[in-house]
């Protein structure tokens, strides 16, 4: 009977395991992104009713940057045409591209179908290439564990798949009253270089503590730092397992075939005005209800209860792509009461990360250098939670690999981020007001 169960065990185990190999990703075999040169208000007028006609179209950046798929080339180029819109070839084969983001992972850590194994050590972590979610909520285990009086994990809630949203408090405990501030990655599935800088920076900061660098000392003596390295898990594993561009969550739609929702335009706060779609099949698709995905329902809420014994300073939503570090407002062009201060560090801000590696990231209103979207994370935390500073950060790069940024720029994002990020903590101590 011993026997019999030692066969039939590895035998169901490998059915399972086949079955998953079998299932390959999709294909973006000859997908184009072009850049679209906007003129006009006209312009960018069309490009949105083009948006919200297709609710398959898939704007990388919006109004500039639009993939293509294979088969709807020429219809959508034609569309562009006949608004006398030009445009380039921006990356010629988005599929190429993906096969060529691993530049730093191991070899041997890729499955037949060519998708990357979950490694099983739960104590190996290497910062330079990109990780599947359950390795990432490791990490957080991990780092809480190798850094007891500095860190301490908690879970913020369950996402719609039942993932934990498994997230870190760093801090030293001074007895005296601090500060908070909340950042997180992943909100968009895709942009997988944000949890990687968000993990990377929050290990620097423990790290620089031990080390007893001065700056960081103090920063983690004023301020409690909220961290969620991804805040969309569902939507991050769907992007590893059968989606590599996948932007929304999961979570099913009635009525509709089209799954998940734009969970950076579900916030509270003007939400479905102007660059939110109604429709579920759109990708930039704003939920049936304002806080209708549990994972912005159950972070907002953590965010307001700690924002009653906690006064939260800054709040970053970090983003890939574009190089930008944009304010409110996002849903109107008018500027926000605190805009000069906000400008101020941004500013500052933008000058530490041009210093690491000469990058230059654009900053100001979001309405203003990006687009306007309605029911975002960063309008969210200025009007309703009350946070001065609370930002969108967009991370590598300009659109060369746009969201398949390969693996060997994610050290140097982090770094220059990292700067970024100590000079906006600390510009809050030099500027206690608001
Ligand atoms: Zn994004």
């Amino acid at each position: 009977m011993g026997v019999l169960r030692n066969v039939i065990v590895p035998a169901v185990f490998l059915a399972v395991l086949s079955l998953q190999v079998t299932c390959e990703p999709r294909s973006y075999d000859g997908y184009k992104v072009i850049r679209i040169k906007v003129n006009s208000e006209d312009d960018v007028r069309f490009l949105r009713t083009l948006q919200t006609s297709n609710g398959q179209l898939d704007f990388w950046d919006f109004p500039s940057d639009l993939m293509v798929p294979t088969d709807q080339a020429d219809t959508i180029e034609s569309q562009l045409v006949s608004q006398g819109l030009k445009f380039d070839v921006w990356i010629h084969d988005v599929q190429k591209l993906i096969d060529g983001q691993f530049t730093k992972s191991p070899k041997d850590g890729f499955n037949a179908a060519g998708a990357r194994i979950q490694s099983t050590d739960p104590h190996y972590f290497d910062y330079e290439i990109y990780h599947r979610w359950a390795e990432i909520d490791q990490w957080v285990k991990n780092t809480a564990a190798k850094y007891p009086t500095l860190a301490e994990e908690f879970i913020i809630g369950r996402s719609y798949e039942k993932r934990a949203m498994r997230a870190l408090k760093v801090g030293v405990d001074t007895g005296n009253e601090k500060w908070g501030a909340w950042y997180n990655g992943g909100i968009h599935a895709r942009e997988w270089v944000s949890p990687a800088t968000v993990m990377w920076m929050t290990n620097q900061f423990l790290e620089d503590y031990k080390n007893n660098v001065t700056e960081v000392v103090t920063l983690l003596e004023t301020f409690d730092l909220y961290v969620l390295p991804v805040m969309n898990p569902d939507g991050y594993e769907y992007t590893w397992t059968d989606e590599r561009l996948w932007r929304k969550t999961r979570s099913i739609n009635l009525g509709s075939n089209c799954m998940g929702t734009d969970p950076n335009r579900n916030f509270a706060y003007e939400w479905g005005g102007i660059g939110a779609s109604a429709d579920p099949c759109s990708i930039v698709f704003r939920g049936p209800y304002p806080h209708s995905e549990i994972e912005i329902k159950d972070v907002t809420d953590f965010i307001r209860e700690r924002g009653k014994t906690q006064k939260f300073k800054l709040y970053i939503d970090f983003h890939s792509y574009s190089q930008l570090w944009l304010s409110s407002w996002g849903y109107t062009y008018d500027l926000p009461d605190d805009y000069e201060t906000m400008y101020d560090q941004m500013t500052v801000g933008c000058e530490a990360i041009k210093s690491v590696h000469n990058k230059t990231y654009v900053y100001g209103a979001g309405s203003s250098v990006l687009y306007a979207t309605a029911g975002s994370s960063k309008d969210w935390g200025y009007g309703v939670m009350g946070v001065p500073y609370s930002y969108t950060v967009e991370l590598r790069d300009t659109g060369e690999y746009g969201f398949v940024l390969p693996e060997d720029q994610i050290l140097p994002t982090c770094q220059e981020m990292y700067a970024g990020l100590k000079a906006a903590l600390q510009f809050n101590i030099d500027n206690p007001y608001p």
